[in-house]
């Protein structure tokens, strides 16, 4: 079948194990304020961002870079917007690389149907997911939506899905969700389950605010600066942990 893909990246190192093949698919449910890929948000082609692919195209351009997967243990990691508003289309993906021995991961935000993680979760080596805060107020404010059926989501996977390897991530964003109390309660909620490998701070970068621009769109944190890793890692520690799982990592590294 065909789907939207916005852009095909070659040898990442931060989008899961070893070296990554990362397919970046259009369309995207939340309009998270710091979102650094605008262009991904729209399910459409728009100023040029955008290509129609079917799956077997996307798969011969994942399939090149088998050499590199092999010496690295990497693989494909389906990326966005976000995988699951096009989840058949995802699936067909992750079932042909699985098929030729490619480990697969998504990054995802969850906020989609059950059903429709339901679709690819037989086809997953990892899950990386993303949560922005736990609050549900300020993560109306910041990204548009109540994050329950993410939490809610995020919780039913971790159940049904017991060997699947689960990564969290936090994009730490400063005056936003960069305080000790939205850390502490999301590794309290990560903590409840075994699967849930680590926790990660990600620090918020405006490496999108040129693609503002050329959508001929606003950017609002243009007076946020991105936070340094030595205030990440302060952060990191000030978390009281009841259980070693998950560990919390910052900068590549486990800090805890
Ligand atoms: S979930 Fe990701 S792609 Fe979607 S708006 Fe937020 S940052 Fe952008």
């Amino acid at each position: 079948m065909k789907g939207l893909v916005l852009r095909i990246e070659k040898s990442s190192i931060y989008d899961g194990d070893g070296l990554r093949t990362v397919v970046y698919l259009k369309g995207c449910p939340l309009s998270c304020k710091w979102c650094s890929t605008p262009e991904s948000q729209e399910k459409k082609i728009e100023y040029g961002y955008g290509k129609v692919m079917t799956s077997d195209e996307v798969v011969q351009e994942v399939e090149k870079d088998a050499v590199f997967f092999y010496h690295s243990g990497g693989g494909v990691t389906l990326s966005g917007g976000e995988v699951l508003m096009q989840a058949d289309f995802a699936k067909e993906i992750l079932e042909k690389c699985i098929f030729l021995g490619i480990n697969t991961a998504i990054e995802t935000s969850l906020y989609a149907k059950y059903e429709e993680f339901e679709k690819i979760s037989p086809f997953l080596n990892s899950l990386y997911v993303d949560i922005k805060m736990m609050d549900n107020l300020s993560h109306k404010k910041w990204v548009g939506t109540s994050n329950n059926l993410i939490l809610e989501n995020l919780a039913r996977i971790c159940e049904d899905n017991p060997n699947l390897n689960i990564h969290v991530r936090i994009p730490v964003i400063p005056s936003i969700n960069d305080t000790k109390s939205n850390i502490q309660s999301t590794i309290e909620f990560c903590e409840k389950f075994s699967n849930i490998r680590d926790v990660e701070l990600l620090p918020y970068h405006k490496f999108g605010v040129d693609t503002y621009k050329k959508l001929g769109r606003n950017y609002d944190l243009s007076h946020i600066e991105s936070p340094k890793i030595e205030d990440l890692k302060k952060l990191a520690l000030s978390v009281e942990r009841m259980e070693l799982k998950p560990s919390l990592i910052v900068d590549g590294k486990n800090i805890k």
